[in-house]
């Protein structure tokens, strides 16, 4: 058999064992996807106590007496099918809260050391710190793992550096001052270099000192180089265009799998929705009208466009349309959602976060909707596709690349999958309401939509391609 490859994958969060959002779903998804062709990729995430409780055959795989203000050891273990380094550093990481916030929802203060410590150990591991084990390629996650290119710099690390840009959004900006703390050189604190206008940014550290920068979608990579989507940081993508690649998410089939999931009243055709729709009404104490059973499960931030929604919301109403809505973060979002469910008969609201109701979600809507002002990739579409639950979505980032709009040409090619809506405004968006309701109420054009939903490809196979081919160009940077 041939010899597997080594890679590390650096991330602050890693499904099934700790996850905020799509970066979980990605960085737990691509070791499998990655193994069949030839790469063995491990993942370094935090040791969070949650994390830690789940380990299974830890063994200490490295020590460091002071990181950034307490010992620390690298375990190596297993856990939720992962081979993974967890960062034991009690100093940093044993709290109670999310990854990043505390127990009020603020930010952890000192979140810029704590995601600098596992980027110098990534820079350690990939400089060859462990005696059995050297990746060739580091793959590092968002703005929490960007510092670990500069440290890989410093030590003279070897393995190829990857920065995948999940969200340009999150800079992980941290002070000036900082910078002797964060063990980082004075050279690199410069415009070319990880200052942003005089502060210090760890994702922009990793744009710059990475080998290649990947993003999650082929439309999002033409977008980041644009002042409207690159956040500020576009003049840096713009300059690192010749090392840019989109790369679509995938979704882990055997997870999200309508037929087999345990979570819901498995499925295998568009008919055998019904029963899930009944449920998922019954359980939002809903009687849902003629029209669709519309579902979003998103995180309550600006940037998901759920209050173009709220404005929009009365088209879909009107049209006999009903909508559940699964969602947290921003307390005045929530609020105003709270305040839709008690207006309306027909809007259900759970404010939390809770894996099997998502999967009931999916399951059981008709639509689901994804207004995002922006959004890289967006998995919620790709889960709706795989369910059978028609995507009604903003022509932006992933959303664009991933679902087939009924406009004419659709339909009449009859590949249709979703709908698409631009601009992001909340009239544009009654407008799709309406159009949806409408092709809603054709049952026959309806069930073939749903069908050529459910057999989309929207795996890891045609993604993990490109990965592997990008790692293997990495491999010999160096
Ligand atoms: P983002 O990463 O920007 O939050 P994505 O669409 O890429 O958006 O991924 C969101 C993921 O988080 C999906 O797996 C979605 O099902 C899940 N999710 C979001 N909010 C919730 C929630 N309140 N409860 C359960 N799952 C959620």
């Amino acid at each position: 058999m041939k010899a597997m490859r080594a890679a590390l994958g650096v991330a602050s969060e890693c499904a099934p064992l700790v996850k905020t959002g799509g970066l979980a779903d990605v960085v737990g998804a691509l070791p499998a996807a990655l193994r069949p062709h030839g790469w063995h990729l491990r993942t370094l995430v935090p040791g969070y106590p949650a994390l830690l409780a789940r380990l299974s055959g830890s063994h200490v795989a490295a020590r460091q007496d002071d990181l950034f203000g307490g010992p620390a050891r690298l375990l190596s273990a297993q856990a939720g099918g992962l081979d993974l380094l967890v960062l034991d550093a009690p100093h940093l990481y044993d709290r109670a809260g999310s990854p990043y916030l505390d127990e009020d929802g603020q930010d952890w203060p000192d979140n810029d050391r704590r995601f600098a410590a596992l980027g110098w150990m990534a820079a350690r591991v990939a400089a060859g710190a462990l005696p059995d084990w050297q990746p060739e390629v580091l793959h590092l996650h968002d703005w929490q793992a960007g510092l670990a290119a500069v440290y890989c710099e410093e030590m003279g690390a070897q393995a190829g550096r990857l920065m995948t840009v999940h969200n340009i959004a999150f800079h992980g900006l941290t002070g000036a001052g900082r910078r002797a703390a964060l063990r980082l050189p004075l050279a690199g604190f410069s415009p070319e270099g990880f200052e942003y206008y005089g502060q210090i940014s760890a994702l922009k550290a990793g744009l710059i000192w990475s080998d290649r920068i990947s993003t999650v979608s082929p439309t999002y990579a033409c977008e980041l180089a644009t002042p409207e989507f690159g956040m500020g940081l576009d003049g840096v993508i713009r300059a690192r265009a010749d090392a840019l690649s989109g790369i679509l998410n995938g979704v882990d089939l055997a997870v999200w799998n309508p037929a087999t999931d345990p979570a819901i009243q498995p499925f295998a055709t568009p008919r055998g929705k019904a029963a899930n729709r009944a449920h998922l009404a019954a359980e939002f104490g809903l009687e849902p009208g003629d029209g669709p059973l519309c579902a979003v499960v998103s995180r309550l931030s600006e940037q998901k466009g759920l209050d173009l929604l709220l404005d929009a919301l009365p088209r879909l109403l009107d049209r006999g349309g009903s909508l559940v809505l699964l969602g947290s973060g921003d307390r005045a979002l929530e609020a105003a959602w709270r305040r839709a469910a008690d207006q309306f008969d027909r809007v259900g609201v759970r404010i939390g976060y809770d894996e099997g109701l998502s999967h009931r979600m999916y399951a059981g809507a008709d639509a689901v909707l994804v207004p995002s002002r922006f959004e890289p990739c967006g998995l919620t579409q790709l889960y709706a596709l795989r369910y059978g639950a028609i995507p009604l979505v903003a022509l932006t980032g992933g959303l664009a690349d991933t679902v087939i709009p009924a406009n004419e040409a659709g339909l009449r090619a009859g590949v249709a999958t979703g709908v698409q809506f631009h601009p992001v405004t909340a009239p544009a968006l009654g407008f799709a309401l309406d159009r949806l309701c409408t092709l809603y109420s054709d049952r026959t054009s309806w069930g073939r939509m749903q069908r050529n939903a459910m057999r989309a490809e929207v795996g890891w196979d045609a993604s993990a391609r490109q990965y592997a081919a990008l790692y293997e160009g990495l491999a010999h940077t160096r």
